[in-house]
């Protein structure tokens, strides 16, 4: 097999996970037990116990469609007896692939996601001047210094037909609690969080400048956003050019709003419903409590957990720049999530990520089933509780 070694001197090949990694991938004293706990077992064999073996060796192949199956979700480092970083391990192996433009299988969407990125900010393959088009009629205004938030909407909110209703309820809900916001419009840029777990790292940083031109420029101090992934960059990954902005959640917003008595909520149907944790807001971030706090504040919303709930929650598959990727039938994570939140019970999914709203979406349709669940992001559900709700999307 034509393997890395063939392309890259050995040690660009080690150093480049070490810069990523430190060290700590040497001390793997190969329990298996991220293989076990990695939720490509449920679906098909995945070892990143030997992609982590392969690199503490030099010898990573990175011409295998395995290198681009992490969905970087959390579980086996937060669960690894070692402190092994597969996360940065993983990543460091699709830089190289990246620099030498290795995409195999379904890793060839990559190249389509880059040019796209890279022109218009976005991976959607959309025009720029339509970033902010999702807002037209709301009376959304662009941020100017003395706001007290930016709203940064995210790619898949600003593009994507499902998730801009998610974006609409989202400014409803934040002129009828008086929110003092604004947005960039076609100044905002993606976060760049997958495009950077996917390897392509000069891209990441291109887009973080981009973003943080922006803020500073229009003397932004506290970001409110609705994907956990533009959560996560923001907080712990923009820091890394020396800046500092607050950041804040809309589930975390939701429940600020509702025990200020800012938002009164009237209920609706009684609905038995589940929360699903977005890997990016619960195991990177913590953030736990807080969703589950604004559901059981709805009148009428019974709240039941799926067996595989907060650190224990099933990835949905769309981190990592899986989202760009086809996984074939048979492979989904988020078939089996499905699956889990019917078999409590539940009459509605709900969650807080643009990714697992896209996977579970996509699930519902194919899987076709007698047992119909809803699919709803936190701030669709407290939007249809509020007390004189109308549709304004
Ligand atoms: S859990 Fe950690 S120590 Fe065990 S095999 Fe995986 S990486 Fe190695
Ligand atoms: S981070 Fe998640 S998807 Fe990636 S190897 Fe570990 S358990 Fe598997």
């Amino acid at each position: 097999m034509n393997t890395v070694e063939t392309v890259a001197p050995i040690i660009e090949i080690i150093q480049e996970i070490r810069d990523a990694g430190g060290d700590a991938f040497k001390f793997c004293y190969q329990c298996g037990k991220c293989d076990v706990l990695c939720p490509w077992n449920k679906v098909r064999p995945f070892s990143i116990r030997k992609i982590v073996r392969q690199a503490s060796l030099g010898l990573p192949e990175i011409e295998l469609e395995d290198i681009w199956r992490c969905t970087t979700c959390g579980t086996c480092p937060s669960q690894c007896p070692r402190g092994v970083e597969q996360i940065q391990v993983g990543v460091a192996i699709r830089r190289i692939a990246t620099s030498y433009g290795v995409f195999p299988g379904s890793a060839r969407a990559l190249r389509a996601v880059g040019g796209s990125l890279a022109a218009d900010g976005n991976p959607l393959g959309d025009q720029r001047e339509k970033r902010g088009a999702w807002a037209r009629g709301l009376s959304v205004e662009p941020f100017s210094e003395g706001m007290e938030f930016l709203y940064f909407v995210g790619c898949y909110f600003s593009y994507d037909p499902r998730m801009k209703k998610v974006a609409r309820a989202t400014v409803d809900l934040l002129h009828r609690a008086g929110v003092d916001f604004g947005i960039l419009g076609t100044a905002e840029n993606c976060c760049g969080e997958s495009i950077r777990k996917a390897g392509d790292e000069d891209l990441f940083k291109a887009l973080a400048r981009k973003n943080i031109k922006a803020f500073i420029d229009r003397g932004v101090k506290k970001i409110l956003v609705s994907s956990p992934h533009c959560y996560h960059t923001f907080k712990n990954e923009y820091p890394e050019f020396m800046v500092h902005f607050e950041i804040v959640h809309m589930s975390q917003l939701l429940l600020e709003l509702l025990e200020g008595g800012r938002l009164e909520l009237s209920g609706g149907p009684e609905k038995k419903i589940t929360y699903h944790d977005p890997c990016y807001l619960g195991r990177h971030n913590g953030i736990y409590d807080q969703p589950r706090q604004v559901l059981e504040k709805v009148p009428g919303l019974d709240l039941l957990e799926m067996p595989d709930n907060r650190q224990d929650s099933l990835c949905c598959g769309g981190g990592g720049g899986r989202i760009w990727m086809d996984t074939p039938k048979g492979e989904r994570f988020a078939d089996i999530r499905l699956q889990q939140a019917q078999q409590v019970g539940a009459q509605v999914l709900v969650t807080s990520c643009p990714y697992c709203i896209s996977n579970f979406e996509e699930s519902r349709l194919a899987l076709r089933d007698d047992h119909p669940l809803e699919i709803m992001d936190i701030t669709e559900i407290i939007h249809a509780s509020l007390q004189g709700s109308g549709e304004q999307s």
